[in-house]
C-alpha cells in the first residue's frame, strides 16, 4: 500500500527556522552529559498545527511546539528514522525515556547483516538479496513475511552505503549462524556494532537541528477520530506532562524482552530466565500503537540466545562463535555446529548435563572481538591459560575429553576432513596462545512479535487497514524475523525499515 500522500499541514515545515529560534536544533536533556536543558524553557513557537496549552503535573499550562514528525524511541530505529527525516527538511523531535540514547542497540555486538555489498564483492563473496531473504525466512522457520523480508534484504546494502556516508563504514565480513555466506559487516576495529552506531548515530542527531528529548516517556499517541495528532509524554524528571504535536508518529521504541511478565503470559517457562535487554524494553511501543488499533503479529516469537553469562546477563556475541569459538559442555565435549541458528543451538544446549556450557577459544578470536576485554575480564568472567590442557582444569572439566575435542576439531580442520558436529564455517584452528574460556547459558534476547507492519512501515490496524499517520520501525514491529531472528538482522532492520519509516512519514506529511 503506498503511504496517504495528504498532509494535515502542508508545511513550509522544511525551510522553517527552528520553532526555538535557535540555529541549532539539537540539544539532549538529562544524564548523557549534554547540558541538563528544559526543553520547556526553550521552546515557544508552533508550526502550522495548532498552539498547544498542555496540562503539567501541578495543573500549570505551557505551550509546546509542534513538528512535522515525533519519533517515539531514540535507539537505532529511532535515530536513523530522526536523521532520515531531518535531512530531508522535516522538523523532528525524537523522544526517550531513558537517560541516554541507544537502547538495546548500544548491546548489540555482532554487526549488520546486509547482501550485495560493495565490501562483499571486494572479498569475492558471492551473496544475493533472493539469498538472504530465503537465508532469514528459512532461519525464521518459514514463519517470517517474505514481502517485509525482501524489502529488508532489498535495501540492506543502501543502508551499509548511508552508514558508510555517514562516517559509520562497516568495513569488516564475518560469518553468522543460520548465513550461507560472509554477510555480516562490523567495525572495522572489531568493536561492538552497536555502541560504534550508537554513537556515531548520537553525535550526528546532536549535531543537527532534531529536538532530542531524553526522560521522556511517551504515555499516548495522540489521535482524534482515527487523525494523529502527536504525543502526550511525561518528563521524568520533573514529572511533568506536555503534549507535542505532529501529523506523523514513527514507533521506534523497540521489544519487551525485560518485561517478564509480558514474555511469561507467550512463553510462561522464561518468567525467570536472564534477560540481554536494557530495563527499558517493556514493549511501551506496542501497547501505544495497540491502543490506536494497531494489529500484532507473531507475540509468542521470543528468542533466547544460547551465549549469555548467566550472573551478569552479558551476552557473549555470536561473533565470537562466528570467528571460531567452540562450545563445550561440563563432561568436556563438544556437543554441537555451534553455526546453527539460535534457537538450535539454545534447544541442543539446554539437552546438556546443567544446561550450560563454555564457549572456547585463542588470542586470534580474542583479538578480534574487544568485548572480551571490555566487557568479560574486567569482572573476572574469562579463564584463561597458556596451555589446552591448563585450560581445561581451570574449567574443570574432564581434561582427557577436552583434549580429545579440541583435538578432534583441529585435526579435522588439518586435514580438510568434516567436522565432527558438521560445521562448514570459520572452521579456524584453536591454537594460538592464551587459551580462553567464558561460562554460558541460554537467555532472553529478542522478541520478533511486535506491531504489524507494511514494506512501506506503515502500522496496519486490526480491521487489516493503514492507520494514517502512523509508522513504526525496529524491535517494535513484528513479522520480519519469524519464529528465529538470525544474527546481524536485527540491525539490518533498523537502518532499513528506519529509514522507511521516515521516507513514508515525509511522504505523509508532504515533504
Ligand atoms: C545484548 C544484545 C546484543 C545484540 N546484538 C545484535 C547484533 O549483533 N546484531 C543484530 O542485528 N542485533 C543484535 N541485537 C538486537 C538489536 O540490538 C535490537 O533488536 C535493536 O537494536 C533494537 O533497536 P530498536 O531501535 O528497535 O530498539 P532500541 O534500540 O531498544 O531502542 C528503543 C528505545 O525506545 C525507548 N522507549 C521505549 N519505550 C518508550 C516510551 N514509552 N517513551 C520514550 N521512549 C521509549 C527505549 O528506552 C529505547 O531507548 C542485540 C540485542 C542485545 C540485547
Amino acid at each position: 500500500m503506498e503511504p496517504a500522500k495528504e498532509s494535515l499541514c502542508k508545511h513550509e515545515a522544511a525551510k522553517h527556522p527552528h520553532p526555538t529560534g535557535m540555529s541549532r536544533r539539537s540539544f539532549i536533556v538529562g544524564a548523557a552529559g549534554f547540558g541538563a536543558v528544559s526543553l520547556a524553557a526553550l521552546l515557544g513557537v508552533s508550526g502550522c498545527a495548532p498552539r498547544l496549552a498542555s496540562e503539567a503535573a501541578d495543573g500549570a499550562s505551557e505551550e509546546a511546539p509542534s513538528y512535522d514528525i515525533i519519533i517515539i524511541g531514540a535507539g537505532g530505529a529511532g535515530m536513523v528514522a530522526a536523521l532520515h527525516a531531518f535531512e530531508a527538511g522535516a522538523r523532528v523531535l525524537l523522544l526517550e525515556k531513558n537517560a541516554s540514547t541507544g537502547g538495546n542497540t548500544n548491546f548489540a555486538e555482532g554487526g549488520m547483516n546486509a547482501s550485495e555489498t560493495r565490501l562483499q564483492a571486494e572479498n569475492d563473496i558471492l551473496d544475493s538479496n533472493t539469498l538472504f531473504a530465503e537465508d532469514t525466512f528459512i532461519g525464521g522457520h518459514e514463519k517470517g513475511n517474505r514481502d517485509l523480508i525482501n524489502h529488508m534484504c532489498q535495501n540492506s546494502s543502501a543502508a551499509i552505503d548511508w552508514l558508510e556516508d555517514h562516517a559509520l563504514p562497516l568495513t569488516k565480513l564475518g560469518t553468522s549462524g543460520g548465513a550461507s555466506v560472509k554477510r555480516i559487516h562490523r567495525p572495522g576495529d572489531g568493536s561492538a556494532v552497536g555502541q560504534y552506531l550508537v554513537t556515531g548515530l548520537t553525535g550526528l542527531c546532536q549535531e543537527s537541528e532534531i529536538d532530542i528529548l531524553l526522560q521522556s516517556d511517551v504515555e499516548e499517541i495522540l489521535s482524534t477520530e482515527g487523525v494523529i495528532s502527536g504525543v502526550r509524554v511525561v518528563s521524568l524528571e520533573s514529572n511533568k506532562t506536555t503534549e507535542y504535536r505532529a501529523p506523523a508518529v514513527i514507533v521506534a521504541a523497540g521489544g519487551f524482552g525485560a518485561n517478564h511478565e509480558m514474555l511469561a503470559s507467550y512463553r510462561p517457562e522464561l518468567l525467570d530466565a536472564v534477560t540481554t535487554n536494557l530495563a527499558s524494553a517493556q514493549g511501551d511501543g506496542i501497547a501505544l500503537a495497540e491502543a490506536l488499533g494497531a494489529a500484532t503479529v507473531d507475540m509468542g516469537e521470543i528468542q533466547v540466545h544460547p551465549t549469555v553469562e548467566q550472573n551478569t546477563a552479558i551476552l557473549l556475541s555470536e561473533g565470537i562463535r562466528g570467528d571460531g569459538a567452540v562450545l563445550i559442555n561440563a563432561e568436556g565435549k563438544r556437543f554441537t555446529n555451534e553455526l546453527l541458528t539460535r534457537d538450535a543451538v539454545t534447544a541442543i544446549e539446554w539437552e546438556q548435563p546443567g544446561g550450560w556450557s563454555y564457549a572456547v577459544f585463542d588470542k586470534e578470536v580474542y583479538d578480534a572481538n574487544t568485548s572480551i576485554a571490555k566487557k568479560f575480564e574486567p569482572k573476572g568472567l574469562a579463564l584463561q591459560a597458556e596451555s589446552l590442557e591448563e585450560l581445561a582444569t581451570e574449567m574443570e572439566v574432564d581434561v582427557a575429553n577436552f583434549m580429545d575435542a579440541l583435538t578432534a576439531y583441529n585435526s579435522a580442520i588439518e586435514a580438510e576432513t568434516v567436522d565432527p558436529f558438521g560445521r562448514t564455517e570459520s572452521r579456524n584452528l584453536i591454537k594460538h596462545p592464551p587459551f580462553y574460556a567464558i561460562k554460558v547459558a541460554p537467555g532472553i534476547h529478542h522478541t520478533m512479535g511486535g506491531i504489524k507492519i507494511d514494506t512501506q512501515a506503515q502500522v496496519i490496524d486490526t480491521t487489516g487497514n493503514v492507520i494514517p499517520g502512523l509508522f513504526a520501525a525496529g524491535e517494535v514491529t513484528g513479522g520480519i524475523h519469524g519464529g528465529n531472528r538470525l544474527g546481524g538482522n536485527a540491525v539490518c532492520d533498523i537502518n532499513v525499515y528506519g529509514a522507511q519509516a521516515a521516507r513514508s512519514a515525509l511522504s505523509f506529511v508532504g515533504l
